[in-house]
């Protein structure tokens, strides 16, 4: 590594001890958390049997939406390796609690650009909300949303993470605000979009509905697959009938091996998302002091793992993807290429080296061919690996520079 690389990856660690203290401290909250419900709910060897066909009495599946209800601080969850990614759970959770002639309002601006289609933003006869006669609307971000939130509003719904957006994560708090308010005012769901926050804070949202993906924070990059719901027990009941049938809901589900990886990682999590959220305010800190804006900046406390960095050239955020995939654990020796994605409008380019396909708890990182070139990049399963896969990128970056400089 080049010296100038080590003497700053030291000053970054010097600075950042508070804030890794911090972190350390919420993930040493949520770790107990998650420890209770495990004794609580008594998990022992019989829950990590398999199950086939119907999968009646899985009892590793029930005690597993137990754990997740009593660390989320719900009345009840549904996870299940059936749900394929965060956008299945997150439509699972619109189906189940909307009807004809209900309106869904947006209050944090568009959501995230694969439930365009599940809402009917885009794209036709696919069944979306819209073909079934469920209405949408959004006001922006920090926009007054009182005059929106009339009686045919059935679900108020909010990203808590900026996604791929240029906006800020609302903090757990923030999302409280917005849900007492909708309460006190109104007889919707509040129903939350929390793919990226889960044990980023020491409590999640407080809302009728939370989803999110295991290959995400919660799987603590040990899931191989799966998605969760988590709220009150009435929206948590509906969601088992969208998922599987009306009447048949939670009570079936094989869970074909699934279980002891989804307990496990339940139990890392905590731990592996104070990893990456390290690794995002390390990756901060380096790129800004070689010139770049980063958001969230170095020092501000965070409520999701994503870390933005403006690159500012197609080059330099290709050479950023390259160095992340040379530190990755997993295709290493491959080179990263700016694709045509299906849905995208511009190349998009793509750095993941994961155990698990499409992983984002797993360091990654992508970005749209489109000024100004940001890396959003997220994950690292050690903090340790996290370093070198930035290191990496740095020393990419600094070499693309020192070409465009000749
Ligand atoms: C990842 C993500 C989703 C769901 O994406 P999948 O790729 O379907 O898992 C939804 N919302 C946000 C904010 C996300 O980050």
């Amino acid at each position: 590594m080049n010296d100038k690389l080590a003497v700053l990856a030291a000053e970054a660690e010097k600075e950042l001890a508070p804030l890794f203290a911090e972190i350390e401290s919420t993930a040493f909250h949520n770790t107990r958390k998650v420890l209770d419900a495990f004794r609580k709910e008594k998990v022992d060897e019989s829950c990590f049997a398999s199950s086939t066909g119907y999968g009646y009495n899985d009892k590793g599946r029930e005690t597993l939406d137990r754990v997740y209800a009593d660390v989320f601080g719900t009345e009840a969850a549904i996870v299940r390796p059936h749900i394929v990614n965060g956008t299945h759970a997150l439509t699972l959770g619109l189906f189940g609690l909307l009807r004809p002639g209900d309106t869904l309002l947006s209050v944090t601006g568009k959501p995230y650009d694969t439930l365009d289609e599940v809402i009917g933003l885009r794209g036709d006869g696919m069944g979306s909300l819209r073909d079934y006669g469920v209405n949408y609307r959004q006001t922006e971000l920090d926009e007054d949303f009182s005059d929106a939130l009339d009686d045919s509003v059935k679900v108020v719904f909010i990203q808590r993470s900026k996604g791929y957006l240029d906006r800020r994560t609302l903090t757990v708090d923030e999302i409280n605000k917005i849900a007492d308010y909708v309460h006190a005012n109104s007889k919707a769901f509040v129903m939350v979009d929390n793919c990226y926050g889960e044990f980023v804070e020491k409590e999640e949202p407080r809302a009728d509905l939370f989803a999110g993906s295991l290959i995400k924070n919660p799987g603590g990059g040990i899931a191989e697959v799966g998605g969760y719901l988590a709220g009150s027990a009435k929206a948590v009941e509906l969601v088992s009938y969208r998922l599987t049938s009306p009447g048949v809901g939670g009570e079936v589900g094989a869970s074909l091996g699934q279980n002891r990886n989804m307990f496990r990682g339940f139990f890392l999590a905590p731990h592996i998302v104070a990893q990456a959220v390290k690794t995002a305010h390390f990756a901060a800190y380096i790129f800004e002091r070689l010139g770049f804006e980063c958001s969230p900046s170095h020092d501000t406390p965070r409520a999701d793992i994503i870390q933005t960095v403006k690159l500012g050239s197609p080059e330099l955020l290709c050479a950023f993807c390259r160095g992340i995939q040379y530190g990755s654990p997993v295709d290493s020796y491959v080179t990263p290429e700016p694709w045509e994605m299906p849905g995208y409008d511009d190349k998009v380019i793509m750095a993941a080296g994961a155990f698990v396909q499409g992983s984002s708890i797993e360091l990654s990182a992508d970005g749209p061919l489109r000024a100004p070139y940001i890396a959003f990049m997220q994950g690292g399963l050690t903090y340790e690996s996290g370093k070198i896969g930035i290191l990496s990128a740095a020393e990419e970056v600094i070499g693309e520079m020192s070409k465009e400089k000749k």
